[in-house]
């Protein structure tokens, strides 16, 4: 549905975007996964036709969306990572106003007006100024807004970055209600959970490239990241860990810590507790950690996602 080919942005000689390609399909909920400052608000703002790239193209259904601009906006919602309302008119005064940008007639503004404020748990605040909104209403209001001309396509930039538990969940069911009744969504964020819980595919951006790209079981097969035993000893010495040497595992040590790593923990976890007794270690805690995107991100990139 969306071909992304060879984008390249380059700001004042900072190279953004060095050559990012992928696509998604129809009716895919795509998670662009990156630490700050990877590329992802450049990168959907290219997709998403608020920024032109210095070259390569992004074809909507074979064309081109900026020689097809006006199709290709009926067809995409767009959520910016910055809140885009007049905080002195009502949210039912902001979202008209935004319906009239997005050429929803007249008879049928005001029912779907409705409509999404219900969606949003706002119905009953429509008339008070956004001004006494909290961030994280603000925030609804404004993906609200994107869906005003029920696109197929929603970009979403960040769109639970700051705000109250309350309005995020609220974010979450809406968009799995949306994702569920077939509509495509493009999803930055980097919170692994959200890209582990609601992404059918995630692309890992790092310095303005992808470097890797799948479901989350593909990237967890495809990295070299392992599940790690954590053993905590009460009596880690030399000769403790002289012994463990000689059974020949895999493993690094931590403080009083030893951290086995294996592609296997069902069949090598009760080996490693027994090698550990044989080597008369006396276990004070043992901690699994499984593959998980922050362990493929570490993996790929040697740094948290969280940096
Ligand atoms: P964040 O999560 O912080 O929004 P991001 O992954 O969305 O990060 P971008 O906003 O796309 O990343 O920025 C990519 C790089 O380009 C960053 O190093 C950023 O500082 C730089 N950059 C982005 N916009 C501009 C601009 N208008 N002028 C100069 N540099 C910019």
């Amino acid at each position: 549905m969306i071909t992304i080919k060879d984008l390249r942005k380059t700001y004042d000689g900072f190279e953004a975007l060095k050559g990012v390609s992928f696509s998604i399909r129809e009716g895919e909920f795509y998670g662009l996964l990156g630490p700050n400052g990877a590329g992802k608000t450049t990168t959907i703002s290219i997709m998403s036709s608020i920024l032109k790239p210095d070259s390569g193209e992004v074809l909507l259904n074979g064309k081109n969306i900026y020689t097809h601009s006006d199709e290709s906006k009926r067809i995409m919602g767009v959520v910016p990572q910055e809140i885009a309302l007049y905080n002195e008119l009502t949210a039912y005064e902001n979202l008209t106003f935004w319906g009239g940008l997005y050429a929803v007639t007249p008879s049928e503004l005001k029912a779907r007006i409705d409509e999404v404020l219900k969606l949003f748990g706002l119905y009953e605040r429509r008339n008070d100024k956004v001004t006494a909104y909290s961030g994280g209403m603000k925030r609804r209001i404004n993906i609200a807004a994107a869906l005003l001309h029920r696109p197929r396509i929603l970009f979403m930039d960040e769109p639970t970055v700051g705000i109250d538990p309350q309005s995020r969940n609220l974010i979450f069911e809406v968009i799995e209600k949306l994702h569920n009744e077939g509509m495509t969504i493009v999803y930055t964020t980097h919170y692994m959970e959200e890209a582990e819980r609601f992404c059918d595919r995630i692309g890992i951006i790092d310095n303005g490239q992808i470097i890797a790209e799948g479901t989350l079981d593909e990237l967890k097969k495809n990295s070299h990241a392992r599940e790690t035993v954590v053993v905590n000893f009460n009596n880690l010495n030399d000769a403790l860990l002289q012994k463990i040497h000689s059974f020949g595992s895999d493993f690094k040590q931590v403080d009083n810590m030893i951290y086995y790593y294996t592609n296997n923990l069902q069949t090598e976890l009760s080996k490693i507790i027994s090698q550990c007794n044989d080597a008369g270690g006396e276990i004070h805690n043992i901690e699994i950690r499984k593959v998980n995107l922050e362990t493929v991100f570490l993996d790929l990139t040697g740094k948290q996602l969280r940096d």
